[in-house]
């Protein structure tokens, strides 16, 4: 869930991205057009006024008709400022806007020593620069008279007012960190938007940014502004073959925004899912914990006699089945008690049934303290009836482990009902596979029930050992008669 909703943010970023970026090229490419177009407007004046001059009759004219003739009505468009030829002393000689020209000298401008040091400057874009004569910014744009003789004979100009680009720039909403921004090639702004008159003339040649716009005319990336210290979006281009350079610049958290606010949403729903399922699966899983060591627990009492904690007949022949199989497999002998406690009723009778369970549970702690082995499997079978299955054990093994059984049920005692050690017997009858080349037909089973039988009739209080198999030559029997305490 975390990884396809990072990766869709992820996407959703890089669409935010992608659309900042489509947008800034497409105002770029609409402004870039909108100011080549005038330029070359004035340009084409410039030019027109450069060829008008050499015509041979034009001093001969009238101040009027002389006016006429060089400046084409393009230069009273809203935003054009001043159209001049300038002498080579630069005084003014002729005005498109007044007859006879107003005074003035602009031998102190940039473009005027440019034009007269270089004569190959073509169009010429000044510095901006506040007019004398209408105290409003403007820019110039300036092509240089050449006399016959090829030498300075100063030059013709036309000026494009900032309020231009502020007309122009004025519906483009940008966000708060937005902007417009127009250079010369040498680093000098024109103007920027949103405007203000402390960034025009500012010269930004060698900062990271701007050595970029220079060095690679036109393209994308994001920096920080040597201005105001804001990551933008610059997006720039030249302006058509002029040596202009024009950037939109997007602020780079107004870029994110609108994805960051998804984000939040999207993260926190997220979030919140995730933690529901993991909380949810945690108590799925302690719910499943629970139940399996309920059904653990619910499986061991079913093979559990509730009364002395002994495994019950059940589990006795499960077990039973096992290790007959086992033994039948690896050839080992395997050796079965069955115990049965002597006169059992008349405890029951003599002392209540509470007494009866009480002695019940001192036999099982007896039976179970006269075997040692981890495999030794001792377990009630009926009411006053135990098994002791010995795996490994042979007949002298397992009568050993009757012997003591007997000696330790010989020390059993209940004080508080007045049963004193030596009161409590049991008979045992004993029976030993050795393997299945000695099975006997009837069951390992029935011949140590066979031998308890005979215990019993014998006297009881004593083991019986199984004769085996008919045949196998091992008749004899173990008679014990153990002394009552
Ligand atoms: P013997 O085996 O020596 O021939 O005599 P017995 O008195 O033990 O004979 P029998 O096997 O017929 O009687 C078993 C008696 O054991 C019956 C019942 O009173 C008693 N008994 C069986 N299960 C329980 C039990 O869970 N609790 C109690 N208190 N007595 C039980
Ligand atoms: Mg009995
Ligand atoms: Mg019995």
């Amino acid at each position: 869930m975390l990884l396809v909703s990072g990766l869709m943010l992820l996407d959703l970023r890089q669409d935010a991205w992608d659309k900042a970026e489509q947008t800034s090229r497409n105002l770029l490419q609409v402004i870039e057009r909108d100011i080549a177009r005038n330029v070359e407007v004035i340009d084409l004046t410039l030019r027109a006024a450069q060829d008008n001059l050499r015509m041979p009759g034009l001093v001969k004219l009238d101040p009027d008709m002389r006016q006429l003739v060089l400046f084409d009505r393009a230069t009273s468009a809203r935003d054009l400022g001043v159209m001049f030829v300038l002498d080579e002393n630069g005084d003014v000689v002729e005005d498109a806007a007044a007859s006879p020209p107003r005074k003035g000298n602009y031998a102190d401008r940039d473009y005027f020593q440019a034009h007269k040091a270089n004569r190959h400057l073509g169009l010429y874009v000044g510095r901006p620069i506040v007019s004398r004569l209408t105290g409003e910014r403007m820019v110039n744009f300036s092509r240089r008279i050449d006399k016959p003789d090829g030498s300075f004979g100063g030059l013709v100009l036309g000026s494009l007012k900032l309020s231009y680009f502020g007309h122009l720039f004025d519906q483009i909403g940008l966000g708060r960190e937005g902007a417009i921004n127009l250079y010369l090639r040498d680093g000098t702004r024109i103007t920027r938007h949103p405007y203000l008159e402390a960034d025009v003339g500012v010269n930004i040649a060698g900062s990271r940014t701007f050595d970029r716009f220079a060095r690679e005319g036109v393209g994308t990336f994001v920096e920080t502004s040597v201005r105001d210290g804001v990551r933008r979006l610059y997006t720039f281009s030249r302006v058509g073959d002029l040596p202009l350079i024009l950037n939109v610049a997007l602020g780079v958290d107004e870029v994110e925004a609108g994805w960051r606010a998804k984000a939040v949403v999207i993260g926190t729903v997220v979030l919140v899912l995730c933690g529901f399922t993991v909380a949810l699966s945690l108590l799925f899983g302690r719910e499943l914990r629970h139940r399996a060591a309920m059904q653990a627990e619910l499986a061991r009492l079913s093979l559990t006699d509730a009364l002395t904690g002994l495994p019950n007949r059940r589990r006795f022949e499960e077990a039973f089945e096992v290790t007959r199989d086992g033994a039948r497999r690896t050839g080992r002998p395997l050796s079965l008690l069955v115990v049965d406690a002597d006169h059992f009723k008349r405890y029951n009778d003599r002392y209540g049934h509470a007494v009866g369970d009480e002695v019940l549970k001192g036999l099982a702690r007896s039976l179970s303290a006269a075997v040692h082995r981890p495999d030794d499997l001792v377990a009630r079978v009926g009411g006053e009836e135990f098994a002791i299955l010995l795996p490994d054990t042979d007949g002298d093994g397992a009568m050993r482990i009757a012997g003591k059984g007997h000696e330790a049920v010989a020390r059993l005692a209940v004080p508080s009902a007045g049963i004193g050690a030596g009161a409590v017997t049991v008979s045992i009858g004993l029976a030993t596979d050795h393997g299945s080349a000695q099975e006997r037909p009837e069951g390992l089973y029935q011949a140590a029930d066979a031998a308890l039988y005979e215990a019993k009739s014998g006297g009881r209080n004593r083991t019986r050992c199984d004769p085996g198999p008919v045949g196998a030559g091992r008749g004899k029997m173990h008679p014990l008669r153990l002394a009552r305490g």
